[in-house]
């Protein structure tokens, strides 16, 4: 009697029945998936593409051949500004690129890759796995029919590449500059003129002197795409992408029509891509960053404080701006704000206190 209790309290009646059920519907477990992944990358670019290629393999392994996903660069079968709209409208099921360069359609997507002086790689993770973040992306990609997860990060980017020094706010003034998002309104409010040019463009660009400047990811990134060949100086932080977070976006049918245990074999893969990329980043920017000094004579430059100082806030100004156009819009600002208020007490006496420590 006391058995027969102590099972039913545990649940294992439960399990007992769940399993034998299990066994019965073999079909529903052995159904194979054949999916397509578009990615916004060019094809064998390090970390990005080559990580989401580790992604679909591990998850083939980990599915046993269940789930295959098969990779497209940029390009290779929707260009890459239209992955959005290919998972959006279901002709394919996943999507890997920044959520910030769908703003034109969705101005809230933006504060799932990043937001000047928001919040860094791990507040970020912080905020998306476990401060209701993740559940507002969620929120905002609904009506589109897309569900998405963070994967990837690049840690604090670099300030950008300059053909010219920049001593003063004035020195912004009439700039061309290649800068997305958020940071890129920002600029337009110092003076500047922000274009948006998708990678392969940039160095080009900025040669022929058509842009005066450019941000792109960090040295790992920036050697590669050569353009130190067109730009000398090359400034640090990147105050306006501190931790951007990359997206893999999710058609929602498709994403529902998916078994419970492939599901969390795709969210544990898309948690782990994104750990992997920061980390690789992480390890790699600054042997990049050497030879970019000592080979390629690059000067390496911070931002004059009070030129960071303004910039701050005119971030404030158009954080405020873009809240009185979109409803949604100010609803998640005012989420991040209040989660990077906490996130900031809470560093002050880890992360900066750290910091400050190491320099004592
Ligand atoms: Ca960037």
């Amino acid at each position: 009697m006391k058995r027969r209790e102590f099972l039913k309290k545990a649940g294992v009646g439960t399990l007992l029945a769940g399993g034998l059920m299990t066994a019965s519907a073999p079909s529903h477990a052995a159904k194979r998936f054949n999916w397509k992944l578009v990615t916004t990358w060019p094809p064998n670019f390090p970390i990005f593409q080559e990580g989401v290629k580790r992604f679909a393999k591990d998850i083939r392994k980990m599915s046993k051949g269940r789930l295959k996903i098969q990779v497209f660069a940029g390009g290779e079968l929707v260009p890459p500004m239209q992955t959005f709209d290919a998972v959006s409208q279901g002709s394919v099921e996943m999507g890997h690129g920044s959520a910030y360069y769908w703003a034109g359609k969705v101005p809230a997507a933006q504060f799932f890759t990043a937001v000047p002086f928001g919040l860094n790689a791990q507040g970020m993770n912080a905020w998306l796995y476990h401060g209701g973040g993740l559940e507002l992306w969620q929120e905002v990609y609904e009506r589109y029919n897309l569900t998405a997860l963070p994967m990837g990060n690049t840690g604090v980017q670099m300030g950008g590449w300059f053909r010219k020094e920049i001593n003063s706010l004035a020195d912004l003034k009439g700039l061309k500059i290649r800068i997305p998002g958020l940071g890129g309104k920002v600029m337009a409010k110092a003076g500047a003129n922000p274009v948006l040019l998708a990678g392969g463009e940039i160095y080009t660009a900025l040669e022929r002197g058509t842009i005066d400047a450019t941000e792109w990811v960090g040295p790992y990134h920036d050697l590669r795409l050569g353009l130190y060949r067109a730009a000398k100086h090359y400034y640090y932080p990147g105050w306006h992408e501190p931790g951007p977070t990359l997206e893999l976006s999710i058609n929602k049918k498709a994403w529902d029509s998916l078994p419970k245990d492939l599901q969390l074999i795709v969210r544990t893969a898309a948690m782990a891509s994104n750990l992997n990329m920061l980390s690789e980043f992480e390890a790699r920017n600054l042997e990049a960053l050497h030879t970019l000094q000592s080979k390629y004579k690059v000067q390496i430059k911070e931002f004059p404080a009070d030129v960071l100082h303004q910039l701050r806030e005119l971030t404030q100004i158009t954080l405020r701006e873009e809240a009185a156009k979109d409803a949604m819009f100010k609803k998640v600002y005012e989420a991040y704000r209040t989660f990077q208020e906490s996130n900031e007490a809470w560093s002050a006496v880890s992360e900066a206190a750290y910091a400050r420590a190491l320099k004592s």
